[in-house]
């Protein structure tokens, strides 16, 4: 399966410097950051620094070294902003909409952790 970076998407351009954002962790693979239209109270997106399309990209072609520092990331992250699911925490989703059925709007892998408040239904019932 082959996957076609666009290094002109959003997320390119703000690893690059190129467009702010508020900063949540930065890694050595890693960055997260405040979704600018926040859909929670929490709503942080967690992105690996390389070239990832999406979720699959990223599980299939990421070193080691990438996907621990990126998974760990993740969890720091819910630390950080105090929705972790230990220590007694309330707790979050993730979500890494992909490719077209996922309705995935920026082709750079990203993971949303969204949490503050209680978060109902993760999809419509059908019929
Ligand atoms: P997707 O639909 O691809 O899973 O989610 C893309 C997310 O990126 C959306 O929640 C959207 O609000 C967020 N987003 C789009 N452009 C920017 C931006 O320039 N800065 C930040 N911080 N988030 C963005």
């Amino acid at each position: 399966m082959t996957y076609s970076y666009d290094d002109q998407n959003i997320f390119a351009k703000i690893l690059r410097g190129e467009i702010p954002n508020k900063t949540v962790l930065e890694t050595k693979h890693a960055l997260a950051f405040h979704d600018i239209q926040p859909q929670a109270p929490v709503h942080v997106l967690v992105i690996p620094k390389g070239p990832y399309v999406c979720y699959d990209h990223f599980a299939l072609h990421a070193t080691p070294d990438e996907i621990v520092d990126f998974t760990r990331a993740v969890g720091e992250v819910c630390k950080l902003v105090g929705v972790q699911a230990g220590d007694n925490g309330d707790g979050f989703r993730l979500i890494s909409n992909s490719g077209d059925n996922g309705v995935q709007e920026v082709p750079h892998l990203h993971v949303h952790v969204l949490g503050g408040r209680r978060l109902g239904r993760m999809l419509q019932k059908v019929g």
